[in-house]
């Protein structure tokens, strides 16, 4: 169970408004959670996420907008990005912090914003400890982290007794800014974690040795911030309830924990899934959908409190059954957020299939905010720009034709419908979704079948009239009244121009995605962008694992069994027979430019299968014999029964002079006006700017 909605139930024939049942189709999802002192109007919880404005000049009037926008669209409570107790625990130089009343007005805008859409939020207070991007970072011990470049200090006894003080402080500064609670995050391998694992705690006082010891900063801060709060003020505590590192804590360790945060005053325990160093993939698309419910459920029977499950939830299908199966009394969803404010309310109104589903990129959440950038979604690119991006509602509609409905032409023409214009959409192939469609056909990407409804629904909700099948001839434009014409033509593949780069070895990705023209077991791939990479992982990986927890979990070694400490165990992966070369000219290593939290899964997964990545690759010719490449000084025959050429595109824009010749206003949008490093959330949000102004 848990698999992908696909097709999603009424696509063909759409449920009008009218034919609703009235009765809610997710009774366990919509149901109130009573914590005694306060209620929650429904069991979804927006998890935390750092989203970059913490940290921008004027950012807090927009953090308030976005959230705002979030209880609107009905979330139950709502759980901020982590904001440090004090300087030592910021995540990067000058982040977030909440260490006076000074910092803490500054958030009346955010809880104010929310309350007034009858909301409940959270603060998440995040020391990062060893994680911290600085050198005043500290940590259990001096132990330097893999993926940060500062050696932490580590904290003296006075010190960590300090720093207890310092959350508890937080906390009574976060309820004096209108918090109606806050999260004390003890996961993803910061600096609580760090206290209660042995892998990084190597301390002989009272804070390092015995479990107990161990513990202590994450028992003592519980303690101390509900003294300091009261009785009538949520705290949520985040509890690493499987680690994913080699000397992680083991279930006996976590469980003790868990009961001791429960009589430390704690209101509800979250799951943490995995530390940031772990090297086994934990929210990416190819994780399948809940595949760590089954750790929230385990910890059921040990505590009363109620538990909030988390990772790859994204519809409330599958919400609903991780809380019918009673996994947990709440679901966490962080990045579904981003991608629609009105989740909960679209669910409410049984119009699942119209809210925009997180496909789990991490293009435009996550990887922003490893490089520092404000985040956003790839397929709401409204997210965080709630009011910088606004779709008025036109006094006068226009008649537009959108020519392609791949995502920037989608996006232009259903925000340009939502606005009241009069849009047609025309596609010349039968389908919607133009390099999506060969995206959605790699193994781990199914996700992206989701845009694709949702699209698809949005153009029969929206009225835009959609012409498939229909090749565009521009004089047949004209006359129709169109007052603007968006061309959204999109790419064409680069072809190669070496000697042979005609030969009957040599294949597009297109030939191989789209037409599944077959391939031998001998191949070369020529790009390694992120093309070149899905084609290589779809040629090695035969099984579509996201529908398989089972193997899946056993793949990327994970005991679900829970004998090891982190839960860490051999890996079984099932061999593949094809032999993949996947070359680039930069001598840059191979999947350098691949998405910061993804780039290194799709390299491991291709390592998995002995793909031979080679960097520094010139391309000599192809002829019978395979593909003549020279690597340095040295001239290699490969010998491969194909050559797939995955080289990058250009833009596709042989409409335009019949266009101009029209003297209709003309806009270009997405591949076909830049197709150099396209990817879908430029397209996305490039058609959705046009649209708001248009
Ligand atoms: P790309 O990222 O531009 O990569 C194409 C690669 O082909 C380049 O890295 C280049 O590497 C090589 N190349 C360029 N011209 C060539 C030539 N004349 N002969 C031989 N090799 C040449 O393009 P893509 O892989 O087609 O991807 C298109 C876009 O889709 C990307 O921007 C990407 O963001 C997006 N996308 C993203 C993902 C993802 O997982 N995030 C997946 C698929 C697609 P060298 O010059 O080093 O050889
Ligand atoms: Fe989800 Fe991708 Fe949007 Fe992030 S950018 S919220 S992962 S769809």
């Amino acid at each position: 169970y848990y698999q992908f909605i696909i097709p999603i139930k009424n696509m063909d024939t759409p449920m009008s408004e009218s034919n609703q049942p009235h009765s809610s189709p997710y009774p366990h999802m919509l149901a109130p959670l009573d914590l005694g002192f306060t209620t929650l109007k429904n069991r979804v919880l927006m998890g935390s996420m750092h989203v970059g404005l913490e940290e921008e000049k004027g950012g807090f009037a927009k953090l308030a907008a976005f959230y705002a926008a979030r209880a609107k669209g009905g979330v139950g409570l709502i759980v901020t990005g982590g904001i440090s107790p004090n300087i030592a625990g910021w995540v990067a130089p000058f982040a977030g912090r909440m260490s006076s009343s000074r910092h803490a007005k500054k958030h009346q805008v955010i809880t104010d914003a929310v309350h007034a859409e009858a909301g409940k939020i959270c603060m998440q207070i995040l020391h990062s400890g060893r994680y911290g991007y600085h050198p005043l970072n500290v940590s259990a011990s001096a132990v330097k982290s893999p993926i940060t470049p500062f050696k932490p200090k580590s904290l003296s006894t006075r010190g960590v007794y300090k720093t207890i003080n310092d959350y508890a402080q937080c906390a009574v500064y976060a309820q004096s800014a209108g918090y109606d609670g806050v999260e004390i995050m003890g996961s993803e391998g910061y600096l609580i974690n760090q206290f209660f694992c042995e892998r990084t705690n190597f301390r002989d006082d009272e804070f390092g040795g015995s479990l107990e010891n161990r513990a202590r900063l994450a028992i003592e801060t519980v303690k101390q911030t509900r003294a300091e709060v009261g009785p009538n003020f949520i705290i949520i505590y985040r509890l690493s309830m499987l680690d994913l590192v080699e000397g992680g804590a083991p279930w006996d360790e976590v469980v003790y924990l868990a009961k001791a945060i429960e009589a430390a005053g704690a209101t509800l325990i979250n799951t943490g899934i995995g530390w940031h160093e772990s090297r086994v993939p934990t929210i990416a698309t190819s994780v399948p959908r809940a595949a760590f419910t089954w750790i929230t459920q385990r910890m059921k029977s040990e505590v009363t409190i109620p538990l909030i499950t988390t990772n790859r939830i994204n519809t409330p299908e599958v919400a609903e059954q991780v809380l019918a199966d009673g996994h947990a009394d709440m679901v966490s969803m962080a990045r579904p957020f981003l991608a629609d404010p009105d989740f909960v309310a679209k669910a409410m109104r049984n119009q699942s299939d119209q809210i925009n589903t997180c496909i789990a990129c991490n293009q435009a959440c996550l990887d922003h905010a490893f490089e520092q950038k404000r985040a956003s979604c790839l397929v709401n690119p409204q997210a965080c720009y709630e009011t910088e991006l606004i779709f008025k509602t036109v006094g006068q509609a226009k008649k537009l034709a959108v020519i392609g409905a791949g995502p920037a032409g989608l996006a232009f023409a259903t925000y340009a419908a939502k606005r009241g214009h009069d849009v047609h959409l025309y596609e010349q192939s039968s389908a919607i979704g133009g390099q999506f469609n060969y995206a959605k056909q790699v193994p781990g990407k199914e996700e992206f079948y989701e845009t694709l409804r949702y699209y698809a629904r949005m153009i029969e909700v929206l009225g835009v009239q959609l012409h498939l099948n229909t090749r565009v001839d521009a004089k047949a434009l004209a006359g129709q009244g169109f007052a603007e014409v968006i061309m959204a033509t999109g790419i064409k593949p680069r072809d190669l121009t070496i000697p042979g780069h005609d030969h009957t070895k040599v294949m597009s990705y297109i030939d191989v995605l789209r037409d599944h023209k077959p391939v031998g077991q001998k191949v070369a791939v020529i790009g390694a962008g992120g093309i070149g990479f899905d084609v290589s992982e779809y040629l090695v990986e035969h099984e579509n694992l996201t529908t398989n927890l089972d193997k899946w979990l056993t793949h990327w070694g994970i005991d679900k069994n829970y004998t090891t400490p982190g839960s860490l165990t051999e890996k079984h992966i099932t061999p593949t027979t094809r032999e993949v070369y996947l070359l680039q000219r930069k001598t840059s290593k191979v999947g350098k430019g691949l998405g910061k939290t993804t780039g290194w899964i799709h390299r491991t997964s291709l390592a998995h299968h002995q793909v031979k990545m080679m960097s520094g690759v010139s391309y000599e010719k192809i002829d019978d014999a395979g593909l003549h490449i020279m690597v340095g000084d040295e001239y290699q025959i490969l010998d491969v029964d194909h050559v797939i050429v995955c080289a990058g595109q250009e833009p596709l824009r042989e409409l335009e002079t019949q266009l101009q010749a029209l003297s209709i206003p003309l806009h270009i949008i997405g591949g076909a006006y830049e197709a150099g490093e396209l990817d879908a959330k430029r397209a996305i949000r490039q058609g959705a700017e046009l649209a708001a102004k248009i």
